[in-house]
């Protein structure tokens, strides 16, 4: 899959859609999910055209993926959520059901979050 620069999330980087920010540094940016799942609800992007987790991890610099490993846990920090916990989601690909193809951990807690996933009918 090629990198898509309409995709939703490019467009905030660029400035051109809105974002309620919660975290920005050189190569990471964190805003508030607009349909919340919790009552904690960020997602964690970095800064580079990276579709998703593998491509990340394949072409990313080690500067980019240090940053973005540590802004996680520091905004789960930020949010209070890294004491009693949270969950981390990379949903990735067709099958991961992923619908923005930019990379983001989505960080939900501030309360429980239930069992991973559900089983298959
Ligand atoms: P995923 O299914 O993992 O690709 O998740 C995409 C997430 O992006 C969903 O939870 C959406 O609610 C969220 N989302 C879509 N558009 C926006 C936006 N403009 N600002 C913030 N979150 C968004």
């Amino acid at each position: 899959m090629a990198y898509d620069p309409n995709n939703i999330f490019a467009k905030i980087l660029r400035g051109e859609i809105p974002c309620v920010k919660v975290y920005e540094d050189d190569h990471v940016l964190a805003f508030k999910d607009i349909q919340p799942k919790r009552n904690v609800h960020v997602l964690v992007i970095p800064k580079g055209p990276y579709e998703d987790m593998t491509a990340f991890a394949e072409k990313a610099t080690d500067a980019e993926i240090a940053a973005y490993t540590r802004a996680v846990a520091k905004i789960a920090r930020e949010l209070k959520v890294a004491e009693k916990g949270y969950r981390l989601i990379a949903n990735t690909g067709a099958d991961g059901h992923q619908e923005v193809p930019h990379l983001h951990f989505h960080i939900l807690g501030g309360e429980p979050c239930g069992p991973m996933i559900k089983a298959k009918d």
